[in-house]
């Protein structure tokens, strides 16, 4: 770094030293040290050595070492660790991440993928957007609490699943294991938005995702040979149905949280036209010019309704014979409060073709619906906000992909994405190259995070 970079970063970070400064130098130690092990879920992976790294710190923290649980299954380890509030009879608070990583090859990276690199005000490194710096300012801020006499009512508990990011087999054990959780506080999920010029704009909190599907179409003939062609050809009877499907648009639809977030977002959209769209689709889901606009535009396309997309095909054994068999993946991002097995039985007859066989296929994944707007939820979220980055709107969010949240909403636990990290567009490296965070989120995020456990634990 250059004198004058160096100079500059040291001002800048003194600019935003916050008023808990013993935890935020402990969360950017702990997020380091994650960093610096290689927890990706394959045969060698070391999740169990982050949950490690995070129950001796909690031990270390004042918390019981008999209120921590590490256990491993398959290639990887969760994390249950609880801090009993003082009335049993409230149903406790959850608070999870993961701990897990998405692989990354170092000879595909700028700086070395498992080696935690600060650098003008970013923290490098896999993990560090996705979600090791939530992960370990999470635990610096329960060990704060604890340290300055904090004494939860609800009792506590934070865990880190090990395979979020592969095939969530812990993910789903935690969730029947806590399912009489009152909320989950979600912190791989939500987050803020700076501006290119490094201003906060505005942050989303996560109450709602679309459930994941994969649907089997296949087509099976006698064959033949292709000199003789039968009336009947699998790959004409399969291309026919996915022609049809995708041309096929769901029924667009809004719920609260999407309803809450077009009108919020509406106000940073940069495009006047699409921000006239979506404030007309919130107050009338039906108005055909809005969606026309909507389903163009491929950030909001999945916000207004269940898409479903061929992704895979595969046909015939030789080019000189007639087909035997024919096949093809349907994925399906399906609108919360739908059942796969209604949106397989609506993609049957569109298709419109007896000879079509559907299966779903799905691995990983259940059906989920939004959480409610809790208005205790949406309270403490706006207050801790309101202390971290005062004046910053907050408001619903509702994502496309998949997260830990999946699994509680299947047991009907409602689940939140709260992390208050913010990035730039350009900035979002998560699961790709040269990940990172901006250091600047260190200080306000203890300070969110502080306000939101306690206010929804005392
Ligand atoms: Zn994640």
């Amino acid at each position: 770094m250059r004198p004058l970079l160096l100079a500059l970063a040291l001002l800048s970070s003194a600019a935003h030293a916050g008023p808990n400064p013993a935890a935020e130098a402990q969360a950017l130690e702990l997020a380091k040290k994650a960093i610096a092990i290689r927890s990706v879920n394959v045969p060698g992976g070391r999740t169990a050595d982050v949950a490690k790294l995070f129950q001796d710190a909690l031990v270390a923290g004042g918390f019981a070492a008999s209120d921590i649980e590490i256990v491993p299954v398959d290639n990887t380890a969760y994390m249950i660790a609880r801090w009993p509030g003082s009335d049993p009879k409230l149903k406790p608070l959850v608070i999870s991440g993961h701990i897990d990583v998405v692989e990354a090859k170092p000879s595909d990276w700028q700086r070395d993928p498992f080696t935690p690199v600060v650098e003008n005000g970013y923290l490098f490194g896999r993990g560090a957007s996705d979600m090791k710096s939530d992960a370990a300012l999470a635990v610096a801020t329960l060990i704060d609490l604890k340290r300055t006499g904090y004494k939860p009512k609800r009792t506590i508990i934070l865990e880190f699943s090990g395979d979020e990011e592969t095939t969530m087999k812990t993910s789903s054990i935690i969730a029947e294991r806590l399912k009489d959780a009152e909320l989950v506080l979600n912190v791989d999920g939500g987050g803020g938005r700076f501006s290119a010029d490094n201003k906060p704009q505005y942050m989303t909190w996560q109450g709602a995702e679309k459930t994941y599907a994969d649907f089997e179409l296949t087509v099976t003939n006698p064959g033949g040979h292709s000199s003789a062609p039968s009336p009947e050809n699998a790959i004409a009877q399969l291309s026919a149905a996915l022609a049809r499907i995708g041309a096929y648009r769901f029924k667009p639809e809004l719920n609260d949280i999407t309803r809450d977030s077009f009108v919020k977002a509406a106000g940073f959209e940069r495009d006047a036209k699409t921000a006239a769209a979506m404030r007309a689709f919130a107050k009338n889901p039906a108005d055909a010019q809005a969606i026309a606009v909507l389903q163009a535009n491929p950030s909001y396309v999945g916000q207004i309704g269940t898409t479903c997309v061929p992704t895979m095909v595969n046909g015939g054994h030789a080019l000189n014979a007639l087909p035997q068999k024919a096949t093809a993946n349907i994925n399906c991002r399906i609108f919360p409060g739908h059942s796969p097995a209604s949106i397989l039985a609506e993609l049957e007859k569109v298709a419109a073709e007896p000879a079509v066989k559907f299966a779903d296929v799905t691995e990983g994944s259940v059906p989920n619906d939004a959480s409610p707007l809790r208005p205790d939820l949406v309270k403490a979220v706006e207050n801790a906000l309101g202390k971290a980055w005062p004046g910053v709107p907050v408001f619903a969010s509702q994502s496309s992909g998949a997260s830990d949240s999946m699994w509680f909403r299947y047991h009907k636990v409602p689940s939140y994405g709260v992390s208050p990290l913010f990035s730039k567009d350009n900035d979002s490296f998560a699961h790709g190259l040269n990940e990172r965070v901006q250091l600047v989120n260190f200080a306000p995020a203890i300070v969110y995070y502080r306000s939101l456990f306690t206010e929804l634990s005392k």
